[in-house]
């Protein structure tokens, strides 16, 4: 078995490997025809940028992405620089530089990879995703008897911010810098999707279609992990299932099927202020003008964030979003499973979360706030402050940097929940709901616990359960994302995941059960 893990794994690294190395690759080559239609497509009328784009770039040759985007978007950024100081606006292109440079680069690549997309599709998503299973798949046989196995997690280098794990970080973290702030460099890896988008939206991909098919792919096969690893636990098989349907039918597919039939991009299950620009003035305007549908579109996001997100955490925690549909969370429950007891339980971590994360919330609802303003008032700015500076600095920071960079490259080092628990605003708003308006509660027979801190270990939250179980004490805490695994780790059964009347959901936190309470005693009193 361990032979067959061995080639899986290196099947999976030449996948890597080789979907690596494309982004070297590739031939660019603009001639004037083209150019000139791609120039009155996108309304340029800067003919600084477009003397530049014929002199340098016109009918030259480039045999890699990195030369041919330097050549574009040095061009856009000296005809800017020169236009703006000129005032003349009208000249500006507006359009951010490198994915102004990836638009073109898109539609000029030729080469190896561009005429073979379907070949290179299999010789690096085809070779990781079968070395991958190939690796996953035998530990149904090799784990034995029933159970969760974590042996040796401490001991391994990819699960202990060992060498793998740093390796994982930096890849992770390269992978992200380029998706959002290089898109002109990874042309390649989004010629290899076409085909697929093609045959779901009608259109040619673009980073973010190449984005929702790796992340639905890695879920997919991190989730039959997951259906290995935890096939004693009904929980976990059934709320695995349900972020990986939400994910390939919410996030994926239905947006991309809406956008074939020209309706607006949308996922149903992403709520504000997660999804930070619904309330921006080119989507409300977007969605006014796509008609009826557009119209539910609005009414439902609104919906969503003000009824439904609340009153299901009332009911249920907010588990039902955090750990059964969120796109992020089930990235982390299954990509980020092996890293979470990564996450730190120290009070200093507790303490920055919980200044972090409601930070996130105070400045998404502020930038927000800012922003309907600005649409119904007309003004482009607001008591000193610029809406669109505001929008670009939230983007910036947290949609990029936190959420993507931090949130999902730092799974190796920091764990698996680093966005959900330090940077996420909806589930700062959940939070809220579920500490102080909820039945959702975890409760603990603290006379079973035998203090092994399986429980505290593996919450990715970086709740330290047992030192509520040791007391016999209710779990409430906001930042509980009701992912069960504390409970199904437990060797007492002492944790249960509950949903109950509010009176008595909070029981005090002096010492419940310890040594010197006699439980009979507690019996009687009931
Ligand atoms: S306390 Fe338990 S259910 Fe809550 S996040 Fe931690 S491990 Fe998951
Ligand atoms: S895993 Fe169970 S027995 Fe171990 S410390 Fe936690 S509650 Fe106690």
């Amino acid at each position: 078995m361990k032979k067959l893990q061995h080639i899986g794994l290196g099947l999976f690294l030449v996948g890597l490997a080789l979907f690596t190395s494309l982004i070297f690759l590739g031939k660019y080559e603009v001639n004037s025809e083209l150019f000139q239609t791609f120039v009155s497509n996108k309304g340029i009328k800067s003919e600084l940028f477009i003397s530049n784009i014929n002199a340098n770039v016109v009918d030259k040759t480039f045999t890699n992405p990195f030369a041919f985007s330097s050549k574009i978007t040095s061009a856009l950024e000296t005809a800017n620089a020169t236009h703006k100081a000129a005032n003349e606006w009208d000249k500006v292109i507006w359009d951010k530089p490198h994915s102004f440079s990836f638009e073109l680069a898109k539609q000029v690549g030729s080469g190896l990879i561009q005429e073979n997309k379907g070949l290179f599709w299999w010789l690096t998503f085809g070779l990781g995703i079968f070395g991958a299973l190939l690796y996953i798949v035998p530990n149904v046989i090799t784990l034995g008897p029933p159970g969760i196995k974590n042996n040796g997690i401490y001991l391994n280098a990819a699960t202990n911010r060992g060498w793998i794990g740093w390796f994982a970080f930096v890849f992770l973290v390269g992978f992200y810098i380029l998706l959002y702030f290089r898109p002109d460099y990874i042309v390649n890896w989004v010629y290899l999707v076409d085909p697929i988008s093609e045959s779901i939206s009608g259109n040619a991909a673009s980073q973010w279609f190449l984005y929702g098919f790796l992340y639905c792919v890695v879920m997919i096969v991190m989730a039959i992990r997951m259906y290995i690893k935890y096939r004693h636990n009904k929980y976990q098989i059934l709320r695995t299932t349900s972020v990986l349907f939400f994910q390939i039918v919410f996030a994926f597919l239905i947006p991309e099927i809406l956008v074939r039939f020209e309706k607006p991009w949308y996922d149903f299950k992403n709520a504000f202020p997660l999804d930070y620009d619904f309330f921006f003035s080119w989507n409300l305007d977007q969605l006014i003008a796509s008609g009826g549908l557009g119209l539910f579109i609005l009414v439902w996001g609104i919906v969503l964030t003000l009824v439904i997100v609340p009153l299901m955490v009332y009911f249920f925690g907010k588990r039902w979003y955090c750990s059964w549909v969120c796109g992020c969370g089930g990235l982390a429950e299954t990509l980020g499973d092996p890293y979470r007891q990564l996450s730190d339980k120290s009070l200093k971590a507790w303490k920055l979360e919980r200044w972090l994360v409601h930070g996130v919330l105070v400045f998404a609802l502020f930038m927000t706030g800012l922003t309907l303003y600005s649409y119904f008032s007309g003004a482009q700015q607001v008591i000193g402050l610029k809406t669109q500076t505001i929008q670009d600095i939230y983007g910036f920071l947290i949609g990029s940097i936190f959420a993507g960079v931090i949130g999902t490259g730092f799974y190796p080092i920091f764990g698996n929940r680093v966005w959900c628990r330090f940077g996420c605003p909806l589930a700062a708003y959940l939070g809220l709901v579920q500490r102080f308006k909820s039945r959702f509660r975890i409760t603990t027979n603290g006379g079973q616990c035998i203090s092994c801190g399986n429980c505290s270990t593996y919450c990715e939250q970086g709740i330290d359960v047992r030192a509520y179980a040791q007391k016999g004490e209710n779990i409430v805490r906001a930042s509980c994302v009701g992912c069960g695994i504390c409970s199904a780790v437990c060797p007492r059964g002492v944790l249960k995941l509950e949903n109950g009347p509010e009176k008595g959901r909070i029981n005090p936190t002096e010492i419940l059960l310890g040594n010197d309470v006699d439980l009979m005693d507690l019996i009687n009193q009931k």
